[in-house]
Protein backbone atom coordinates (compact mmCIF):
# COMPACT_ATOMS: atom_id res chain seq x y z
CA UNK A 1 0.00 0.00 0.00
CA UNK A 2 1.89 3.39 -0.95
CA UNK A 3 0.69 5.53 2.41
CA UNK A 4 3.47 8.28 0.95
CA UNK A 5 0.97 9.02 -2.14
CA UNK A 6 -2.52 8.69 0.72
CA UNK A 7 -0.59 10.97 2.71
CA UNK A 8 0.61 13.18 0.30
CA UNK A 9 -2.97 13.35 -1.33
CA UNK A 10 -4.08 14.45 2.78
CA UNK A 11 -1.49 17.03 2.31
CA UNK A 12 -2.60 18.79 -0.20
CA UNK A 13 -6.05 19.35 1.42
CA UNK A 14 -4.35 21.67 3.78
CA UNK A 15 -3.98 25.29 1.67
CA UNK A 16 -6.97 24.96 0.11
CA UNK A 17 -8.59 24.76 3.85
CA UNK A 18 -5.92 27.54 4.80
CA UNK A 19 -4.61 24.83 7.99
CA UNK A 20 -1.27 24.71 8.58
CA UNK A 21 -1.61 21.41 9.90
CA UNK A 22 -3.88 18.59 10.39
CA UNK A 23 -5.07 16.43 13.40
CA UNK A 24 -6.22 12.78 12.18
CA UNK A 25 -8.14 11.35 14.85
CA UNK A 26 -10.78 8.79 13.59
CA UNK A 27 -8.92 5.68 13.50
CA UNK A 28 -9.83 4.59 10.15
CA UNK A 29 -8.57 7.37 9.12
CA UNK A 30 -5.70 6.27 10.57
CA UNK A 31 -5.45 3.34 9.09
CA UNK A 32 -5.82 4.74 5.81
CA UNK A 33 -3.41 7.18 5.62
CA UNK A 34 -0.15 5.05 7.78
CA UNK A 35 -1.66 1.72 7.97
CA UNK A 36 -1.94 1.41 12.04
CA UNK A 37 -4.26 -0.93 12.88
CA UNK A 38 -4.52 -0.43 16.57
CA UNK A 39 -7.35 1.16 18.57
CA UNK A 40 -5.37 4.10 20.23
CA UNK A 41 -3.45 6.74 17.80
CA UNK A 42 -3.52 10.14 16.71
CA UNK A 43 -1.64 11.43 13.29
CA UNK A 44 -0.74 14.95 12.81
CA UNK A 45 0.43 15.88 9.85
CA UNK A 46 2.08 19.96 8.24
CA UNK A 47 3.37 20.39 4.71
CA UNK A 48 5.95 18.92 5.10
CA UNK A 49 5.91 15.74 7.98
CA UNK A 50 3.66 13.26 9.44
CA UNK A 51 4.10 11.88 12.99
CA UNK A 52 1.89 9.05 14.42
CA UNK A 53 1.76 9.26 18.29
CA UNK A 54 0.31 6.56 20.44
CA UNK A 55 1.07 5.01 24.13
CA UNK A 56 3.17 2.04 25.08
CA UNK A 57 0.55 -1.12 24.87
CA UNK A 58 1.29 -0.08 21.04
CA UNK A 59 4.57 0.47 20.42
CA UNK A 60 5.65 -2.80 18.68
CA UNK A 61 2.69 -2.97 16.69
CA UNK A 62 2.95 0.68 15.31
CA UNK A 63 6.61 0.42 14.37
CA UNK A 64 5.50 -2.85 12.34
CA UNK A 65 2.61 -1.22 11.04
CA UNK A 66 2.88 2.56 10.38
CA UNK A 67 4.32 3.55 7.22
CA UNK A 68 5.37 6.92 5.78
CA UNK A 69 5.06 8.66 9.66
CA UNK A 70 7.60 8.68 12.20
CA UNK A 71 6.16 7.25 14.87
CA UNK A 72 6.36 8.65 19.10
CA UNK A 73 5.65 6.69 21.83
CA UNK A 74 4.06 9.03 24.22
CA UNK A 75 1.25 8.37 26.93
CA UNK A 76 -0.06 11.66 26.29
CA UNK A 77 -0.76 11.38 22.59
CA UNK A 78 -2.32 14.03 22.37
CA UNK A 79 -0.43 16.42 24.12
CA UNK A 80 2.72 14.96 22.00
CA UNK A 81 1.03 15.57 18.66
CA UNK A 82 0.45 19.77 19.47
CA UNK A 83 4.06 19.94 20.89
CA UNK A 84 5.35 17.96 17.87
CA UNK A 85 3.62 20.48 15.32
CA UNK A 86 4.27 23.66 16.71
CA UNK A 87 7.94 23.08 17.05
CA UNK A 88 8.87 23.56 13.59
CA UNK A 89 6.76 26.76 13.15
CA UNK A 90 4.47 28.78 15.15
CA UNK A 91 1.12 28.00 14.01
CA UNK A 92 -2.37 30.16 12.84
CA UNK A 93 -5.16 27.14 12.30
CA UNK A 94 -4.73 23.41 13.10
CA UNK A 95 -8.09 21.30 11.31
CA UNK A 96 -9.51 18.98 13.54
CA UNK A 97 -12.23 16.16 11.97
CA UNK A 98 -14.81 17.72 13.25
CA UNK A 99 -17.62 14.87 12.32
CA UNK A 100 -14.97 12.74 15.16
CA UNK A 101 -13.89 14.98 17.99
CA UNK A 102 -16.12 15.49 21.22
CA UNK A 103 -16.68 18.64 22.88
CA UNK A 104 -14.00 17.02 25.69
CA UNK A 105 -11.35 15.98 22.93
CA UNK A 106 -11.79 19.74 21.29
CA UNK A 107 -11.57 21.67 24.73
CA UNK A 108 -8.35 18.97 25.64
CA UNK A 109 -6.76 20.39 22.14
CA UNK A 110 -7.64 24.11 22.71
CA UNK A 111 -5.55 23.76 25.72
CA UNK A 112 -2.82 22.04 24.58
CA UNK A 113 -2.38 24.43 21.35
CA UNK A 114 -0.13 27.85 21.46
CA UNK A 115 -1.98 30.51 22.28
CA UNK A 116 -3.09 32.61 19.03
CA UNK A 117 -3.78 29.20 17.09
CA UNK A 118 -7.12 28.67 16.10
CA UNK A 119 -8.46 25.34 16.02
CA UNK A 120 -10.85 24.81 12.41
CA UNK A 121 -13.83 22.15 12.16
CA UNK A 122 -12.87 20.36 9.07
CA UNK A 123 -15.51 18.41 6.89
CA UNK A 124 -14.42 14.60 6.02
CA UNK A 125 -11.58 15.47 4.00
CA UNK A 126 -9.97 11.91 4.45
CA UNK A 127 -13.36 10.24 3.58
CA UNK A 128 -13.05 12.17 0.62
CA UNK A 129 -10.04 10.40 -0.50
CA UNK A 130 -11.06 7.20 0.37
CA UNK A 131 -14.46 7.78 -1.55
CA UNK A 132 -12.24 6.23 -4.76
CA UNK A 133 -10.75 2.57 -3.82
CA UNK A 134 -7.44 1.39 -5.25
CA UNK A 135 -6.95 -2.08 -6.80
CA UNK A 136 -5.12 -2.98 -3.63
CA UNK A 137 -8.72 -2.20 -2.06
CA UNK A 138 -10.73 -3.31 -4.58
CA UNK A 139 -9.37 -6.51 -4.34
CA UNK A 140 -9.93 -6.85 -0.43
CA UNK A 141 -13.58 -5.68 -0.31
CA UNK A 142 -14.29 -8.38 -3.77
CA UNK A 143 -12.50 -11.15 -0.92
CA UNK A 144 -14.61 -9.83 1.51
CA UNK A 145 -18.12 -10.19 -0.99
CA UNK A 146 -17.19 -13.09 -2.07
CA UNK A 147 -16.88 -14.88 1.32
CA UNK A 148 -20.23 -13.28 2.19
CA UNK A 149 -22.05 -14.94 -0.50
CA UNK A 150 -20.05 -18.48 0.48
CA UNK A 151 -21.72 -17.94 3.58
CA UNK A 152 -25.22 -17.07 2.61
CA UNK A 153 -24.66 -21.18 1.89
CA UNK A 154 -24.19 -22.03 5.60
CA UNK A 155 -27.47 -19.65 6.04
CA UNK A 156 -29.38 -21.66 3.67
CA UNK A 157 -28.44 -25.11 5.07
CA UNK A 158 -30.20 -24.17 8.74
CA UNK A 159 -32.78 -21.48 8.14
CA UNK A 160 -36.01 -23.72 8.91
CA UNK A 161 -38.95 -23.18 11.11
CA UNK A 162 -38.37 -23.34 14.66
CA UNK A 163 -34.77 -22.33 14.79
CA UNK A 164 -33.59 -19.37 16.64
CA UNK A 165 -32.76 -16.29 14.42
CA UNK A 166 -29.43 -16.35 16.94
CA UNK A 167 -28.76 -19.93 16.21
CA UNK A 168 -29.05 -19.07 12.56
CA UNK A 169 -26.54 -15.82 13.31
CA UNK A 170 -24.19 -18.23 15.39
CA UNK A 171 -23.75 -20.82 12.80
CA UNK A 172 -22.72 -17.65 10.30
CA UNK A 173 -20.26 -15.78 12.44
CA UNK A 174 -18.80 -19.07 13.06
CA UNK A 175 -18.58 -20.01 9.80
CA UNK A 176 -16.72 -16.22 8.57
CA UNK A 177 -14.13 -16.60 11.27
CA UNK A 178 -13.24 -20.20 10.46
CA UNK A 179 -12.92 -18.53 6.99
CA UNK A 180 -10.23 -16.23 8.12
CA UNK A 181 -13.15 -13.04 8.54
CA UNK A 182 -10.96 -10.66 11.58
CA UNK A 183 -15.25 -10.14 12.88
CA UNK A 184 -18.44 -9.38 11.26
CA UNK A 185 -19.26 -5.67 9.81
CA UNK A 186 -21.54 -5.42 12.20
CA UNK A 187 -24.52 -7.38 14.15
CA UNK A 188 -25.69 -9.88 11.57
CA UNK A 189 -29.29 -9.33 10.77
CA UNK A 190 -31.63 -12.65 10.98
CA UNK A 191 -35.16 -11.31 10.92
CA UNK A 192 -37.85 -13.88 10.54
CA UNK A 193 -42.00 -13.41 9.89
CA UNK A 194 -43.11 -9.96 11.38
CA UNK A 195 -39.56 -9.03 11.99
CA UNK A 196 -38.28 -8.98 8.71
CA UNK A 197 -40.68 -5.67 8.23
CA UNK A 198 -37.79 -4.08 10.91
CA UNK A 199 -34.78 -3.11 8.26
CA UNK A 200 -32.93 -3.40 11.09
CA UNK A 201 -34.12 -6.36 12.78
CA UNK A 202 -30.93 -7.63 14.48
CA UNK A 203 -30.86 -11.43 15.14
CA UNK A 204 -33.16 -11.93 18.52
CA UNK A 205 -34.22 -14.93 20.05
CA UNK A 206 -37.62 -15.50 18.07
CA UNK A 207 -37.80 -18.50 16.09
CA UNK A 208 -38.23 -18.90 13.07
CA UNK A 209 -42.04 -18.90 11.65
CA UNK A 210 -43.60 -21.58 9.81
CA UNK A 211 -44.44 -19.27 7.15
CA UNK A 212 -42.75 -16.04 6.09
CA UNK A 213 -40.07 -13.75 4.52
CA UNK A 214 -37.21 -14.52 6.53
CA UNK A 215 -34.18 -11.07 5.60
CA UNK A 216 -30.60 -11.94 5.86
CA UNK A 217 -28.47 -9.18 6.39
CA UNK A 218 -24.73 -9.49 6.75
CA UNK A 219 -20.96 -8.71 6.29
CA UNK A 220 -17.51 -9.44 7.23
CA UNK A 221 -14.60 -7.97 7.66
CA UNK A 222 -11.77 -9.24 5.73
CA UNK A 223 -8.58 -7.73 5.42
CA UNK A 224 -9.47 -4.31 7.18
CA UNK A 225 -12.18 -4.35 4.14
CA UNK A 226 -15.79 -5.01 4.83
CA UNK A 227 -18.39 -6.95 2.44
CA UNK A 228 -22.48 -5.94 2.96
CA UNK A 229 -24.58 -7.97 1.40
CA UNK A 230 -29.24 -8.82 1.97
CA UNK A 231 -31.10 -11.43 0.79
CA UNK A 232 -34.75 -12.46 2.00
CA UNK A 233 -36.07 -15.80 1.37
CA UNK A 234 -39.56 -17.78 2.41
CA UNK A 235 -40.34 -19.91 4.69
CA UNK A 236 -43.30 -22.30 3.30
CA UNK A 237 -45.41 -21.12 0.26
CA UNK A 238 -45.34 -17.23 -0.05
CA UNK A 239 -49.10 -15.62 -0.83
CA UNK A 240 -49.62 -13.92 -4.00
CA UNK A 241 -49.23 -10.28 -2.53
CA UNK A 242 -45.62 -11.44 -1.06
CA UNK A 243 -44.25 -12.84 -3.91
CA UNK A 244 -45.51 -9.48 -6.05
CA UNK A 245 -44.27 -7.69 -2.93
CA UNK A 246 -40.68 -9.70 -3.51
CA UNK A 247 -40.57 -8.87 -7.48
CA UNK A 248 -41.13 -5.08 -6.82
CA UNK A 249 -38.07 -5.34 -4.33
CA UNK A 250 -35.91 -7.44 -6.65
CA UNK A 251 -36.80 -5.29 -10.33
CA UNK A 252 -36.30 -1.86 -7.69
CA UNK A 253 -33.05 -3.91 -6.72
CA UNK A 254 -32.00 -4.40 -11.04
CA UNK A 255 -33.19 -1.25 -12.06
CA UNK A 256 -30.85 0.77 -9.46
CA UNK A 257 -28.09 -1.45 -10.12
CA UNK A 258 -28.70 -1.02 -14.23
CA UNK A 259 -28.31 2.62 -13.67
CA UNK A 260 -25.43 2.23 -11.70
CA UNK A 261 -22.35 3.91 -14.51
CA UNK A 262 -19.57 7.35 -13.70
CA UNK A 263 -21.32 10.78 -14.16
CA UNK A 264 -24.39 9.44 -12.85
CA UNK A 265 -25.39 11.30 -9.75
CA UNK A 266 -25.95 8.76 -6.33
CA UNK A 267 -29.72 10.65 -6.38
CA UNK A 268 -30.59 9.57 -9.59
CA UNK A 269 -29.92 5.71 -8.86
CA UNK A 270 -31.76 6.31 -5.63
CA UNK A 271 -34.57 7.41 -8.27
CA UNK A 272 -34.25 4.57 -10.41
CA UNK A 273 -35.34 2.44 -7.25
CA UNK A 274 -38.12 4.59 -6.23
CA UNK A 275 -39.61 4.94 -9.39
CA UNK A 276 -40.09 1.24 -9.61
CA UNK A 277 -41.65 0.95 -6.47
CA UNK A 278 -43.71 3.56 -6.87
CA UNK A 279 -45.45 2.60 -9.95
CA UNK A 280 -46.53 -0.42 -7.98
CA UNK A 281 -47.75 1.67 -5.17
CA UNK A 282 -45.19 0.58 -2.52
CA UNK A 283 -43.17 3.80 -2.52
CA UNK A 284 -44.35 4.85 0.60
CA UNK A 285 -42.99 1.53 2.50
CA UNK A 286 -39.16 1.92 1.43
CA UNK A 287 -38.07 3.90 4.00
CA UNK A 288 -34.57 4.47 4.02
CA UNK A 289 -31.91 4.95 1.55
CA UNK A 290 -30.59 2.96 -1.44
CA UNK A 291 -27.45 2.59 -0.43
CA UNK A 292 -24.17 3.91 1.08
CA UNK A 293 -20.26 3.17 0.57
CA UNK A 294 -18.29 0.59 1.89
CA UNK A 295 -14.60 0.07 2.56
CA UNK A 296 -12.65 0.23 6.12
CA UNK A 297 -16.31 1.31 7.41
CA UNK A 298 -19.26 -0.47 7.01
CA UNK A 299 -21.03 2.87 5.85
CA UNK A 300 -19.00 5.39 4.16
CA UNK A 301 -19.94 8.12 1.70
CA UNK A 302 -21.61 8.51 -0.49
CA UNK A 303 -24.82 7.99 0.70
CA UNK A 304 -27.01 7.13 -2.09
CA UNK A 305 -30.78 9.05 -1.09
CA UNK A 306 -32.64 11.29 -2.55
CA UNK A 307 -31.78 14.68 -3.89
CA UNK A 308 -27.79 13.76 -3.66
CA UNK A 309 -25.75 15.42 -6.17
CA UNK A 310 -22.26 13.47 -5.99
CA UNK A 311 -21.34 11.95 -8.60
CA UNK A 312 -20.59 8.70 -9.39
CA UNK A 313 -16.83 7.63 -10.38
CA UNK A 314 -15.31 5.04 -11.19
CA UNK A 315 -13.52 3.03 -8.04
CA UNK A 316 -16.29 3.91 -6.27
CA UNK A 317 -17.70 1.01 -4.02
CA UNK A 318 -21.64 1.37 -3.20
CA UNK A 319 -24.57 -0.78 -1.86
CA UNK A 320 -27.96 -1.27 -3.87
CA UNK A 321 -30.63 -2.59 -0.90
CA UNK A 322 -33.78 -1.41 -1.56
CA UNK A 323 -36.34 -2.95 0.61
CA UNK A 324 -40.38 -2.44 1.62
CA UNK A 325 -41.68 -2.86 5.42
CA UNK A 326 -45.22 -3.35 6.36
CA UNK A 327 -44.99 -2.97 9.92
CA UNK A 328 -46.71 -5.62 11.85
CA UNK A 329 -46.97 -8.02 8.28
CA UNK A 330 -43.68 -8.72 6.48
CA UNK A 331 -40.75 -6.76 4.62
CA UNK A 332 -38.00 -7.82 2.00
CA UNK A 333 -34.65 -6.44 1.07
CA UNK A 334 -31.96 -7.13 -1.52
CA UNK A 335 -28.77 -5.67 -1.14
CA UNK A 336 -25.46 -6.21 -3.16
CA UNK A 337 -22.33 -4.59 -3.23
CA UNK A 338 -21.56 -3.22 -6.26
CA UNK A 339 -18.51 -1.53 -8.43
CA UNK A 340 -18.32 1.63 -10.61
CA UNK A 341 -16.49 0.63 -13.47
CA UNK A 342 -15.37 2.64 -16.26
CA UNK A 343 -18.68 1.96 -17.95
CA UNK A 344 -20.98 0.24 -15.69
CA UNK A 345 -20.21 -1.51 -12.51
CA UNK A 346 -19.38 -5.38 -11.05
CA UNK A 347 -21.70 -6.96 -8.88
CA UNK A 348 -19.15 -8.11 -5.81
CA UNK A 349 -22.04 -10.06 -4.20
CA UNK A 350 -22.90 -12.43 -6.74
CA UNK A 351 -25.57 -14.65 -5.71
CA UNK A 352 -29.26 -15.50 -7.21
CA UNK A 353 -31.90 -13.30 -6.02
CA UNK A 354 -34.87 -15.42 -7.37
CA UNK A 355 -37.04 -15.64 -4.54
CA UNK A 356 -35.89 -18.96 -2.36
CA UNK A 357 -38.01 -20.89 -0.46
CA UNK A 358 -37.42 -23.62 2.16
ZN1 LIG B 1 -26.45 -4.78 4.61
ZN1 LIG C 1 -25.80 -1.91 3.56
Amino acid sequence: VDYKRRLNAARRQLDPHRIDALLITHLPNVRYLCGFTGSSGILALDDQRSAFFTDGRYTQQARDEVRGAHVRIDSKALKAATEWLSRRRSLRRIGIESAHVTVAEQNAIRKLVPTGCKLAAMPPLVEQLRIIKDSEEIARIRSACHLGVKLFDSVLRVIRAGVEESDIAAKLEYEAHRSGAEQMAFSSIIAGGKRSALPHGRASHALIPRRGFVVCDFGVILAGYCSDMTRTLHVGVPARRLRDGYAAVRDAQQAAVEAVRPGVSVGEVDEAARKLLAKRKLARFFSHSTGHGVGLEIHEVPRIAAGQKERLRPGMVITIEPGIYLPGKWGVRIEDTVLVTQTSCEILTPCPKELITV
